[in-house]
């Protein structure tokens, strides 16, 4: 089985080609970050822009370098949400192009379920199991009870992680985005400014990052007022030290309340070095026959190769769309 999967819900183009579900044949992605960097943040109309020159050019190098040909496809699938408009516009009517002119089955997918998805190309996977989702736009706790039968158990309740490390990294001067730069600096210095670990004690499997965001922010500017300078290493070992541990402690919390045998880090936030050594730490000592599975770094932002795994299962559950298939930006999951 062959699917051609497409991304477009932000600022990556991507096209891929993905056998049986696990198999890379071919993952371009086109990333326009330089474009978008000395706005400090992503230009929706900027982007879409950028999909329509690329999606063509892109089309044909994951063609090529898969050395398929239109024959070979069984299928197209694209993300149609979440995600910026005019941006999932580009992708899905390339996709709905290609699936019209030769004749082939058409799969919506979820962009998030594709981030969760990704982990089908490290390990077979084995329901029930939890996704601990962080992004950009997102932060969940997501139970799997089977194949593409996705519920959130807890979630942000205001910034998502991924937004809160590029906010505090405009703060410091850091690009957009700014998670892995924050990550490289944290690891070079010490927890020293205990910032707020919002809801870590509730009851409940929900997040709060803007208060963190806020603590940050506000003890920058103090500094700079009192005419100081913060070390800057120690700033973001500090936040990262927060925002990591609300995230492991959830997600054991989570992990008692629903038995599973695997655990996927899913989102651009999964590339972070500190989740991924203090997650695994947990799991060793606490519940060491839970499975963690991380994605590799490349698939961890967003790209096609994911949604083709995504596409493969719902595949599976014969989920296919029409010519009538629109962007949907708020697509999400349902709340348990
Ligand atoms: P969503 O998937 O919710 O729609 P998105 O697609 O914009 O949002 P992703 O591409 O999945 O988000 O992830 C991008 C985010 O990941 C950015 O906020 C970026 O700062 C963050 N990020 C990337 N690498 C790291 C890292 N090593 N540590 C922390 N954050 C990181
Ligand atoms: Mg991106
Ligand atoms: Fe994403």
């Amino acid at each position: 089985e062959i699917i051609l999967a497409f991304e477009s819900s932000c600022d990556e183009t991507s096209v891929a080609v993905i056998k049986n579900g696990d198999t890379i044949m071919s993952n371009i992605i086109a990333t326009q970050i330089n474009s978008h960097k000395r706005f400090g943040g992503v230009v929706p109309e900027v982007a879409s822009r950028h999909h329509v020159e690329e999606i063509t050019i892109i089309i044909d190098d994951a063609l090529k370098e898969s050395g398929i040909s239109y024959d070979d496809i069984d299928a197209v699938a694209v993300t149609y949400g979440p995600g910026l408009v005019g941006s999932l516009l580009i992708g899905v009517t390339a996709a709905k192009t290609i699936a019209y002119a030769h004749h082939l089955p058409l799969i919506p997918v979820n962009h998030m379920a594709g981030h969760i998805y990704a982990a089908a190309f490290v390990t077979k996977l084995q329901y029930p199991l939890l996704a601990l989702m962080v992004s950009g736009g997102h932060t969940e706790l997501v139970m799997l009870n089977g194949p593409a039968d996705f519920s959130i158990i807890g979630e942000t309740r205001d910034d998502a992680a991924g937004e809160a490390y590029d906010k505090v990294g405009r703060v410091l001067g850091i690009t957009y985005p700014a998670g892995k730069e924050i990550d490289r600096l944290a690891h070079l210095g010490q927890d020293t400014f205990n910032f707020p670990r919002a809801m870590d004690n509730s009851d409940n499997l929900d997040f709060s990052f803007s208060g963190l965001k806020s603590a940050f922010i506000n003890t920058v500017h103090h500094a700079d007022q009192l005419h100081q300078t913060l070390s800057r290493e120690d700033l973001a070992a500090s936040f990262q030290a927060a925002v990591v541990e609300v995230l492991v402690d959830k997600t054991m919390t989570a992990l008692q309340q629903h038995p599973v045998k695997q655990l996927i880090v899913a989102g651009g936030v999964a590339a972070n070095q500190g989740l991924r050594e203090a997650l695994g730490a947990r799991l060793a000592t606490q519940m060491p026959d839970v499975e963690l599975i991380v994605p590799p770094l490349r698939l961890c932002g967003d790209n096609a190769a994911m949604i083709g795994a995504a596409a493969h299962i719902l595949r599976g559950k014969h989920v296919f769309a029409g010519e009538t298939l629109n962007a949907e930006p708020n697509l999400n999951f349902a709340r348990a």
